[in-house]
């Protein structure tokens, strides 16, 4: 088993729509950090028609939570590919106690644990008209949205120039409502289970995306810094001064 004692472990707990994925891409790029998304695995795994991806499709696309096992094995794969050495980013995982719990049995026995989970707060009714909107450039996989962020040129990716879009099948104001179900019901409860252990951090996560990054940087650099230790974090530092006066 790897040693992943200097591996700092962050969490974005948060419903359908908070932004996780979009924070987690940006933290990614700007502390090294990998970005593990249970979604993003399991949408490979379904493309890909392996048994977990068969067994979690129609679930997925009726809203509900794939099953804790499947899951957990997915996340415990990718984990151990050696990139992750760097530091993850876990963007809708855990979703319920028991993958919490395994997941800490998981990282301890790697040396590591949770170093801060961070439940991005908002309101429900606000995720519906952002999710239900959202959509991404077939070439490139940059992220649109029908009222929030429109190409400059109607139907040609800013990015790419591609003209084809998809949107995820999940992605509709039906779904999106039985997801926000799923999340009150089961993931919501991580929060206290984290107050307990000491990793919560709430964040308000209604504002613009740029401020709720800024929030999330202060929260990730010196825990990044403090766990990684000297070497890494010298680097971390100038990079991130750098990118701050820009
Ligand atoms: P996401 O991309 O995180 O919104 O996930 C899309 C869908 O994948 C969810 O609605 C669930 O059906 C499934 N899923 C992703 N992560 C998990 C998880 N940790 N536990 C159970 N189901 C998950």
């Amino acid at each position: 088993m790897r040693d992943y004692s200097n591996v700092p472990v962050f969490i974005l707990l948060g419903p359908p729509g908070a932004g996780k994925g979009t924070q987690a891409k940006v933290l990614e790029d700007q502390f090294g950090l990998i970005q593990l998304s249970t979604g993003d695995l399991l949408r490979q795994a379904v493309a890909a028609g392996t048994p977990a991806g068969n067994a979690a499709k129609s679930v997925m696309e009726a809203g509900g939570l794939v099953s804790d096992e499947i899951v957990i094995n997915i996340l415990r794969d990718r984990l151990a590919d050696p990139d992750c050495a760097a530091g993850v980013i876990l963007d809708g995982f855990p979703r319920t106690i028991p993958q919490a719990e395994a997941l800490s049995d998981l990282l301890t026995s790697y040396g590591t644990q949770v170093h801060a989970a961070i439940s991005l707060e908002v309101e429900d009714d606000a995720m519906v008209e952002r999710i239900s909107g959202r959509h991404t450039c077939d070439g490139c996989g940059e992220g649109y949205h029908e009222t929030f962020k429109r190409p400059a040129v109607e139907g040609i990716c800013d990015k790419c120039g591609s003209t084809k879009f998809r949107r995820r099948a999940d992605d509709n104001a039906d779904t999106v409502r039985r997801r926000l179900v799923a999340y009150h019901d089961e993931t919501a409860p991580l929060i206290s289970f984290y107050k307990k252990t000491g990793a919560l951090q709430a964040l308000d996560a209604m504002g613009d995306i740029g401020s709720i990054t800024n929030e999330l940087r202060q929260i990730v650099r010196p825990i990044t810094i403090n766990v990684r230790g000297v070497q890494v974090s010298d680097k971390i530092t100038k990079t991130t001064q750098m990118e701050e006066t820009q």
